[in-house]
């Protein structure tokens, strides 16, 4: 059989393929240069499977999209502390290239538009870096993400270095504010060339996966960053990824994403894939007229807006049944917050005074947030006299200690 999610994708292309609204940037000379009507996408999951329509072979500059990829590089080499004394989270509500800081902290409002992007560019590898340092460190980082070595488009990079105009006086507010230390061009040329890099819509989506695979690189396996950083990525992409169509585009898709002017459109749905698209034609707020529907499509059809309700906890306890003087709960699935509640809930409820054992044997992985409810649940049944006992074949449950150095008896 051939899994029909490839076919499904390139139906949603082949469904708006008359759909030419919008113009490609032209503010970078060499950007209205680009074909209109290339249009391709890629999903990426989380176990590492992609699937691609369209064209999908076509490179072009990665543009903003890099700037959520550069801020987790910003905070890998520098610590949240000082990144988050440098920029802030807040949306901003302005174009992409505003000439904006927060009032009183002087920071820029967010790393997604330029000016948190290109403070945050200078933040990479360390005081003292050179320029090439910051750009190596970027097109490394950005390679490990898409599993392959990335390059440089030197003609775009060129062509908006020249009339960088605007960078330059956002890179000079900077510098006037302390928030630069370095040459304001220095730092310009290392920004755009960390927007030159090129990229596929499939490098971008197994880039996107690795955000929502909580920072492990689905196809290599490899972390590229502890879970905590990917978190605050995916954050402030929520919060400003879209600039000032973000409130819309989270109504309507409710997926952290990131656009560029060249056209690429990049979504991370947390626990399940990266989405990419590109399109070259953009609305007026510099977003991917295509990619944006191609989104709404997806995310309608496949159920994929992050605000939808999905019952984690009621699916937890699969059974309870007492058996030779034991009332044993068979627990299955993810337990985080709601499925420990719904198991604490469940112990609470059973009077039988029988010993109490929680099988784990069907349960795919808890956070350390449902281990600790599990522990104090039997705890608190072994203050009330009961036994109890845990049946965890695959270990799930690590380090089973009930508070006071005592463990409950392990079977499996
Ligand atoms: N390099 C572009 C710029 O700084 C990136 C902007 C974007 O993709 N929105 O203007």
């Amino acid at each position: 059989m051939r899994s029909p999610v490839g076919d499904y994708l390139q139906e949603v292309l082949d469904a708006l393929a008359d759909e030419r609204s919008g113009a490609v940037a032209d503010y970078i000379p060499d950007l209205a240069n680009a074909d209109p009507d290339v249009f391709g996408a890629a999903v990426t999951t989380v176990a590492g499977r992609t699937y691609a329509a369209g064209d999908d072979e076509v490179e072009f500059s990665i543009q903003s999209i890099s700037k959520p990829f550069a801020y987790a590089a910003a905070l890998l080499d520098r610590g949240k502390e000082t990144v988050l004394a440098a920029v802030g989270v807040e949306p901003s509500g302005e174009a992409f290239n505003e000439l904006s800081l927060e009032t009183g902290s002087r920071r820029p409002k967010n790393p997604m538009i330029n000016v948190g992007a290109i403070a945050t560019h200078d933040l990479l590898v360390g005081p003292g870096a050179s320029v090439a340092d910051k750009v190596e460190r970027a097109r490394e980082f950005f390679s490990a993400l898409a599993g392959r070595e990335l390059g440089i488009d030197e003609s775009v990079f060129a062509s908006e270095l020249a009339t960088a105009d605007r960078n330059l006086s956002i890179a000079h507010m900077l510098r006037n504010y302390g928030v630069l230390q370095d040459d304001p061009h220095e730092v310009v040329e290392g920004y755009t060339r960390q927007c030159s890099i090129t990229v596929t819509v499939g490098d971008l989506a197994v880039m996107g996966a690795t955000l929502a695979n909580g920072g492990v690189q689905p196809r290599t396996g490899e972390r590229l960053m502890p879970p905590e950083v990917a978190r605050q990525t995916l954050t402030v992409m929520a919060a400003a990824g879209m600039y000032d169509g973000v409130g819309e585009w989270f109504a309507t898709v409710g997926i952290p994403a990131k656009s560029g002017v060249a056209g690429g459109l990049l979504g991370a749905l947390p626990g399940q894939c990266g989405i990419a698209v590109v399109s070259p034609r953009l609305d007026a707020h510099g977003n991917s007229v295509r990619g944006i529907k191609v989104f709404q499509r997806l995310s309608a059809d496949m159920g994929m807006h992050l605000m939808d309700s999905v019952p984690y906890g009621s699916t937890v306890l699969r059974g309870v049944h007492t058996s030779g003087g034991e009332t044993v709960f068979e627990l299955q699935g993810v337990i985080q917050f709601s499925g420990g509640e719904a198991v604490l809930h469940g112990l609470e409820s059973d009077t039988s005074g029988t010993a109490v054992v929680l099988d784990l044997s069907r349960v795919d992985r808890m956070n350390d947030v449902g281990r600790r409810m599990l522990l104090e649940g039997l705890r608190r049944m072994r203050l009330d006299g009961r036994a109890v006992a845990l049946i965890d074949p695959d270990r799930v449950l690590p380090d089973p200690d009930l508070g006071d150095g005592t463990l409950p008896e392990i079977r499996g």
